[in-house]
Order: C-alpha cells, then sequence, then structure tokens
C-alpha cells in the first residue's frame, strides 16, 4: 500500500508565497480604478416579474436588462427548461464531442439555421465563448483581422487570440474599412471584417450591406454578432457568419453560429472554446428554443421594445432609435454614476456604463427597452430625465 499523502499543516493566509506583493498589486490597482470612479462592484439584483428589479430595499423598474421580449420569464419558456431539467438532468456530463451533445441542441440548431437561413449552426457555451473560438479558428499569423473600433470584447479577444493583424477601422466608417483594405490586403493570405448587427452600447447599425460589397470586392469574410439583433431587429442584410447569443432575447444562455455546412464542420472540429469545454445543460438549449419558436409567433411582441425606444427618444428630442438600445450620453464617468443614482432613488434601474466598456469622455447610461415595459413607465423615465436636466445633450 502507498504511503498516505501527508495532511499540510495549516498554512496562515499571510504566509502564501508571493503573497505580499500579490495582494498589493491588487490593492493599488483597484485604487487607481477608483481614483477614476472605474472600479466595478457587484449589486446584489433579483429580476422580475417582468421589467421589476429589487436592488436591497428598492423595488425598481428596469431599463437594463437585455431580456428584450420578456422571454426569460415566460411561463412557456420555464416549463420548457423545467422538463428539460427534470428528464435530461442539470448538466451536459461532457464536451459535445465525447457525450455531451444532447438532441436538443441538435434541434436548436436546425432552428437557429433555419431562423437565419443558413445550411447549419453551431451552440457554443456563450456568446463570448463563441467569438473567441470562430475568430482564430478562421484567421491566424498570416492574416488580417478588420474590426469596428466599437466592436465588443470578445470580438477583440477572438482576434487577439488568433495571432493575426489586427486593425480597428473607425466605427461604422465604409470608407475607413476601404481604406484599410486597399492598402493592406495584399499583404495577407486572408481577411476577416469583424462587426455587429445592433452595436451593444450605442444601438445603432451597422452598414452592412456596404460592408458585404467591400468584402466581396477584396475577398474578405465577414462575421456579424447579432447579440442585439436576433429577435428584435433583424431586417436587412446577412453576413456568411452570424453568430449571437442565447441569453439576451431569447433569454436563457448560451451561443451559436449560423454559417454554411464547411464552416460549421470545421469549427466542430477547430474552434478551441468548443471542443475543450462541457456541453450547454440541456435545460438552457430546451428555453432557448421554446424561446425562439415564440419570436417567430409573435411578430408584433417582436416590433414593440423598437417602438416603445421610439416613443423614448421622441419625448427626450434624441435621435429617433434604431434598435431598442438608446445610450444617454453624459461625458464623464462620476457624472453618469451620479445620474444613476439619481434615476435610482426615482425607482428606475438605468446602469452607468464607463469607459473601457465604452470610449473614455463617453460615460453614459445606456437604456433598453423590453416588450414588458408599459406605455407608462417609458414616459416616466423620459420625464425623469428631463426633470434632472439629462438627454438634451445626446444624440
Ligand atoms: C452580450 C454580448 C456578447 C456575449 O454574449 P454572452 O452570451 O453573454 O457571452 C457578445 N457580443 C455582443 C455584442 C454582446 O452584446
Amino acid at each position: 500500500m502507498p504511503d498516505p499523502i501527508p495532511d499540510t499543516p495549516d498554512i496562515p493566509q499571510t504566509a502564501d508565497p508571493g503573497a505580499a506583493s500579490l495582494d498589493a498589486f491588487a490593492r493599488g490597482t483597484l485604487a487607481d480604478l477608483d481614483a477614476r470612479a472605474l472600479r466595478r462592484r457587484l449589486v446584489e439584483t433579483a429580476r422580475g416579474p417582468g421589467p421589476a428589479a429589487r436592488r436591497g430595499e428598492h423595488a425598481l423598474i428596469s431599463f437594463s436588462c437585455n431580456d428584450y421580449l420578456g422571454l426569460s420569464d415566460d411561463p412557456r419558456v420555464i416549463a420548457a427548461g423545467q422538463e428539460a431539467l427534470a428528464r435530461y438532468g442539470a448538466g451536459a456530463g461532457a464536451s459535445r464531442l465525447v457525450t455531451g451533445n444532447h438532441p436538443v441542441l441538435s434541434a436548436l440548431e436546425a432552428r437557429l439555421a433555419a431562423h437565419k437561413g443558413k445550411a447549419a449552426a453551431l451552440v457554443f457555451g456563450s456568446g463570448y465563448m463563441a467569438n473567441l473560438g470562430i475568430v482564430p479558428a478562421l484567421a491566424g499569423a498570416k492574416d488580417l483581422i478588420l474590426i469596428d473600433a466599437l466592436g465588443h470584447s470578445c470580438l477583440f479577444a477572438g482576434a487577439q487570440v488568433s495571432g493575426a493583424t489586427m486593425l480597428r477601422f473607425r466605427h461604422n466608417d465604409i470608407d475607413h474599412l476601404r481604406d484599410l483594405l486597399s492598402a493592406r490586403r495584399a499583404r495577407h493570405a486572408r481577411a476577416l471584417i469583424l462587426t455587429e448587427r445592433v452595436f451593444s452600447m450605442d444601438g445603432d447599425r451597422a452598414p452592412l450591406a456596404a460592408i458585404l460589397g467591400l468584402a466581396a470586392e477584396y475577398d474578405a469574410w465577414t462575421l456579424v454578432d447579432d447579440a442585439h439583433g436576433l429577435g428584435v431587429v433583424e431586417a436587412g442584410a446577412r453576413a456568411p457568419l452570424e453568430m449571437g447569443t442565447l441569453s439576451k432575447t431569447l433569454g436563457s444562455y448560451g451561443g451559436y453560429l449560423c454559417a454554411s455546412q464547411a464552416v460549421i464542420d470545421l469549427m466542430t472540429s477547430r474552434a478551441r472554446s468548443f471542443v475543450y469545454t462541457t456541453g450547454l445543460p440541456p435545460a438552457s438549449a430546451a428555453a432557448a428554443l421554446r424561446a425562439l419558436e415564440i419570436v417567430e409567433a409573435e411578430p408584433e411582441r417582436a416590433a414593440r421594445p423598437l417602438a416603445l425606444a421610439r416613443r423614448f427618444t421622441a419625448r427626450l428630442g434624441l435621435a429617433q432609435a434604431q434598435s431598442p438600445i438608446v445610450p444617454v450620453l453624459v461625458g464623464g464617468a462620476p457624472e453618469a454614476l451620479a445620474l444613476s443614482a439619481a434615476l435610482e432613488a426615482r425607482g428606475f434601474l438605468v446602469v452607468a456604463i464607463r469607459p473601457p466598456t465604452v470610449p473614455a469622455g463617453t460615460a453614459r447610461l445606456r437604456v433598453a427597452f423590453s416588450a414588458a415595459h408599459t406605455e407608462d413607465q417609458v414616459d416616466a423615465l423620459a420625464q425623469a430625465l428631463i426633470d434632472l436636466g439629462a438627454g438634451q445633450a445626446g444624440r
């Protein structure tokens, strides 16, 4: 019999090798973030029913959720998730290439592909993980990635992991994108353009038809991150690579890519964030599948968030909303936090978005509308912002 492994004696926290300099680093960095009003803190929030939210003693109406159609607490979506949970268990048990490929995932993929008009789809653990896997599976050191300057963090992360040459083009600036392609394309084997259908922090839309035209001209591949479009802003051109999330309009959790069969087959073998991670829990997939069926069956529900956003921008004299997301630009991070706190005191949850999520000097309130909001709730928020003197400086 082998010797038992001796118990490790209890070591006091302070004696962890290297702990002193590690904690000094953490504390120093936090102090710096505090000084710039950029430190982030978790706030316990109970959501529901509908757009209601509770933070401590505060009962609030939330305008900070991405649950655009109110499907995360729809009884039909909950029932689908519960049934799958009871029948199939809590977790997938393994990666999808081993035994974690539950049939409900295939059913969801077929529905997503049909929804997007693509031959195939692949579900990932989250939207963030999808981009971390998709981009490096398509581009490497000899290649060029062009990315909208306001693209989501996970698009930049995927580009960095790929090792490709990464250039940002000015937000939605098709002339800048053309200049970069014409100057740099010939030096690289493959080129990939990364953008979003609806920009997550600005709510505006990419000029996709023009981007796809340039892509054809320069033989580049276009990936559109549709995290905030699916189910709410779907009109317009489709890119060859359409990725998104199950966690916003579909009210569940997970990510996906819709593309040709060949591309999906390639991802199944080569996207590391797909191959080396556990499959999505079947209950999450079942809930998302039911939500997607509701999106398709109830177009009047899907139209409502944008209509409410436009009601709000009209009231505040802002440019007409292009999506359910409306930024109310403030500028400085402390001012954005103060405005958010003033709204919270009036019963509204509208979270301040600060750098580095958005560029320096563009701290803002990000207002997100849901089919579950009432007209009265929207009007009351607009009035509160007018009373607080905010909004007019936005766009
Ligand atoms: C939320 C979001 C993601 C990440 O999706 P998750 O499923 O939450 O990881 C990716 N891209 C954009 C634009 C997003 O807004």
